[in-house]
């Protein structure tokens, strides 16, 4: 196709604004996918993205629509919506020249809205604001095209109102990115550049690269040079989703299609890099490649320990298709054999232990979600420090937190909530904004403090109304220290926090007092205390008892107390020592997990 009649769109939304029903109206409408095959959600093909309701990974499909009598080719773009993801996000935006912005009408402008209309214009994306879902009763499309209209300026006349649901305006819309988007722009003729915005790891065919031609043309059979790396691959195949793979004779500039090479392991072809053919190589890679970081780590412990060597297998095969999990083996005294794990946010987290779960079934404990703090000693060494169980012994000259700018959205009643909450993360305020009824917050903020539960705290003090969105901001030096719990002197490492001074004693006494209350008592007494470095701050005691279990049933018959003997020796199956002390399984789960 000729760069004239491309247009490379994606659709920028809040979770939930309906960016994926729109996209299977879109289908529809332009006999993409016929009636009888469409399904709802149609490109969104994990389980988890479908029960959830979220898009993980991205996806481009290439639809056709006439507008007087001229054929054009819409690459549709899918971006994920989370800001774990923004990375993703970012490079599929760059694959585009414009991003319908779409905003549930009855809900108004939400906080990922604005984080990807901002990324959208970092992009110098073109872009076409769209209410959505006006078949509502509750939508209130004056309201929100006027939010709309003072955010990014223009007409609220102007903005068209469409439906997902019924189709309704979805015509006029598709009319409208073939009039308002730019055709791509490139040099034809340049050695080839590829944009890699999505790379997939499928069972069948290996890894399925997705990518923008930027310059020049790819043709199967080709070699080709992944920028990054040097590494060198043969295009197996080249294709288009229409929405199947449909191999095609190449790629030309301005078009966005897929990739085979072969490979197994999403690592050799990652998102961001540039591709370039090996006989007539681009001197220069296009800009904007990072390596994603993790951001959060967390210890993954099955809860049966004979279940290690499968957790180990299924980390290797999800990292297959996500260059960003990373994990390496840990030992804890309380949890046994496990991983040390990184992921890029919270989502990310949960999503991953969910995949765990569920496509492998597996049971497991997490421990509580830590960040990244740079630790210098005073004798000037510098640790960094992931888990806390690394935080150097001895005397420390400065710990560095991470901190992320924080973007809060919710209805303007809850400004004073919300300022208090913040405030108690150590949050400092950046500027607040009015949106009509809504009020926009920013804070730095710590990411330590938004690792930890903060977002059940924003949505039950806003009933559910505020939205969250955050990115890292560099670090910051600040007064942490770590918190050891002991249980008769001995360390209980899955318990060990580091968190800033003022809510230690608060950290110590909490944990302390759940342990009391979960951990049975011995034959001795056993004191739980929590300490900074040798220093004690708080302290419980599980008393003592003669557990003597066959005087229970004194009197009774032999065979019921050979029962209970039995019943006790399985119970210890399952048991932990920490130091002397026995400790069931299932009270560190609770402990963790704070049932
Ligand atoms: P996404 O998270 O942005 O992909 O949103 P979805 O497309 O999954 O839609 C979220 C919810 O809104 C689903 O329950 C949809 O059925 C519903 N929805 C989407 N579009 C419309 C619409 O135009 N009208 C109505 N009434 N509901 C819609
Ligand atoms: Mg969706």
């Amino acid at each position: 196709t000729a760069p004239g009649q491309i247009r490379n769109f994606c659709i920028i939304a809040h979770i939930d604004h309906g960016k994926s029903t729109l996209a299977d109206r879109m289908l529809q409408i332009t006999g993409t996918v016929p009636d009888r095959e469409m399904r709802a959600q149609y490109l969104d093909n994990m389980d988890i993205e479908r029960e959830r309701g979220i898009t993980i990974k991205s996806q481009a499909v290439r639809m056709h629509w006439d507008v007087d009598g001229s054929a054009y080719a819409l690459n549709m773009i899918d971006t994920p919506g989370h800001v774990d993801f923004s990375y993703e996000v970012s490079r599929s935006l760059a694959a585009c020249e414009g991003a319908i912005l779409l905003v549930d009408a009855a809900q108004g402008i939400e906080a990922q809205t604005l984080a990807n209309l901002y990324l959208a214009m970092e992009n110098d994306l073109e872009i076409i604001p769209v209410l959505n879902k006006i078949d509502l009763p509750a939508a209130d499309p004056e309201r929100v095209a006027r939010e709309i209209a003072d955010l990014i300026g223009g007409d609220p006349d102007d903005i068209l109102k469409v439906s997902g649901k019924t189709g309704m305006g979805v015509e006029e819309l598709l009319d409208r990115v073939v009039a308002r988007v730019p055709a791509p722009t490139g040099a034809a003729e340049a050695p080839a550049r590829a944009m890699i915005f999505d790379s997939v790891y499928d069972p069948y065919r290996g890894v399925v690269t997705y990518v923008r031609m930027v310059d020049g043309r790819l043709a199967p059979r080709e070699k080709i040079l992944m920028m990054s790396t040097g590494a060198e691959h043969e295009a197996l195949e080249i294709g288009v989703s229409s929405p199947g793979p449909t191999p095609t004779k190449g790629l030309a500039v301005g078009e966005v299609g897929y990739l085979i090479t072969g490979v197994k392991d999403v690592r050799q072809s990652k998102v961001g890099d540039t591709v370039t053919g090996k006989q007539r190589s681009a001197s220069e890679a296009l800009p904007g490649y990072t390596d994603p970081k993790p951001m959060v780590f967390s210890g993954l412990y099955p809860i049966d320990g004979s279940d290690y060597p499968v957790l180990r297998e299924a980390l290797d095969k999800l990292k297959l298709s996500d260059a960003a999990l990373q994990y390496e083996p840990e030992t804890s005294v309380a949890l046994g054999f496990g991983f040390r794990c990184g992921f890029l946010g919270l989502l990310h987290l949960e999503i991953i232990s969910e995949r765990l779960r569920r496509e492998f079934d597996l049971d497991l404990i997490a421990t509580a979600p830590s960040v990244i703090y740079q630790v210098t000693r005073e004798d000037g060494l510098d640790v960094t420090v992931t888990n806390p169980s690394e935080y150097p012994d001895g005397k420390i000259a400065s710990v560095r937190e991470p901190m992320v700018r924080v973007a809060i959205l919710a209805p303007k009643d809850y400004v004073g909530t919300i300022m208090e909450l913040c405030q108690s993360r150590r949050g400092s305020l950046l500027g607040m904004e009015y949106l009509g009824e809504r009020v926009e917050l920013r804070y730095a903020m710590p990411l330590g403090e938004i690792v930890f539960d903060f977002f059940d705290h924003l949505k039950s003090r806003t009933q559910g109304y505020a939205s969250l969105d955050y990115e890292p901001m560099g670090e910051q030096e600040a007064d942490l220290v770590k918190v050891d719990i002991l249980l008769q002197g001995d360390k209980v490492d899955a318990f060990s926090a580091i968190v800033h001074r003022d809510s230690a004693y608060h950290y110590g006494t909490m944990m302390a007092e759940r342990l009391r209350k979960l951990i049975p008592r011995q034959q001795f007494e056993v004191p739980i205390q929590a300490a900074i470095g040798s220093r004690v701050i708080a302290r419980e005691t599980i008393r003592a008892i003669r557990k003597d279990v066959l005087a229970k049933c004194y009197g009774g018959d032999i065979s019921r107390k050979r029962k209970l003997l039995e019943k006790q020796k399985e119970g210890k199956k399952r048991m932990k020592m920490v130091g002397r002390v026995e400790v069931p399984q299932e009270a560190f789960i609770a402990a963790l997990s704070g049932d």
